[in-house]
């Protein structure tokens, strides 16, 4: 017979529909399986206990990138952390830092969108479409490999302390992403392109404190990608000076 564990579960609970109510935390004692996960135990808090408990999922997969949340305070999602794998049976959930709440576990990713929106995150091809489709190489592949990995599910953006103090920043995956196509050999943006995040709000506002590597539930380095921005951009202007000291010689 499979060995079942009591846990206590301490959501924090907000509705921005009702202000007056700060934000609170419910507790909910369940008693759980081995191999259970986080999301699956919210599933059940909501389906037999509480259906007002608001949370997003989608995938359960750690594909989909939708249930990212700080659980006992690390930012991880919720459909890929066993509950069993905590020395406590008291598992803490709040939502993801760095956003404003919706509701519970729900946030606002409206900033996150509007970064991952403005470095253009497509291919950019200038010349005439191919008939067949583009081989890459191997190593080329694996030049954008661990930046195609982003699921897009915000915990580096949680994790970031340049965006605790500067909500305008443009945040570690957008720059995973910009660099992801950057170096991406079929990608034809032009070399102007990087100035869409060359500025104080863009790559040089990054610590480098390496907190969105700790984040990542996907392995991905978004600071490699920033440091990456970084050198091109200096590539870029050293190539402009040396060009302009060309002319007046
Ligand atoms: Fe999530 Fe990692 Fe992508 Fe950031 S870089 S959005 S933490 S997968």
């Amino acid at each position: 017979m499979i060995k079942e564990s009591a846990y206590t579960f301490k959501i924090l609970r907000y509705d921005a529909k009702e202000p007056e109510r700060r934000p609170r935390f419910c507790t909910y004692r369940i008693r759980v399986i081995p191999g259970l996960t986080v999301l699956a135990v919210l599933l059940r808090i909501r389906d037999e206990i509480d259906g007002t408990l608001s949370f997003r999922c989608s995938c359960r997969s750690a594909v989909c990138g939708s249930c990212a949340m700080v659980i006992n305070g690390k930012l991880d999602l919720a459909c890929r952390t066993q509950v069993a794998g905590f020395n406590t049976d008291t598992i803490i959930l709040e939502p993801l830092p760095n956003f404003e709440v919706i509701r519970d576990l729900v946030v606002d990713m409206t900033p996150f969108w509007q970064m991952y929106d403005k470095i253009q995150p497509y291919l950019i091809r200038r010349s005439h479409a191919p008939e067949k489709e583009i081989p890459q190489s191997e190593g080329e592949r694996r030049q954008i490999d661990q930046f195609v990995n982003c699921i897009l599910c915000a915990c580096c953006w949680g994790a970031c302390p340049v965006l605790a103090r500067e909500p305008g920043y443009l945040g570690p995956a957008a720059a995973a992403k910009l660099e992801r196509f950057v170096l991406d050999s079929r990608d034809e943006r032009p070399a102007s392109a990087l100035s869409l995040v060359n500025d104080e709000k863009g790559v040089w506002a990054c610590d480098t404190v390496f907190r969105c590597i700790d984040a990542c539930p996907k392995d991905v380095r978004p600071t490699d990608a920033i440091v990456g921005l970084r050198k091109a951009m200096v590539k870029q202007s050293f190539k402009k000076i040396l060009g302009k000291a060309k002319d007046e010689t």
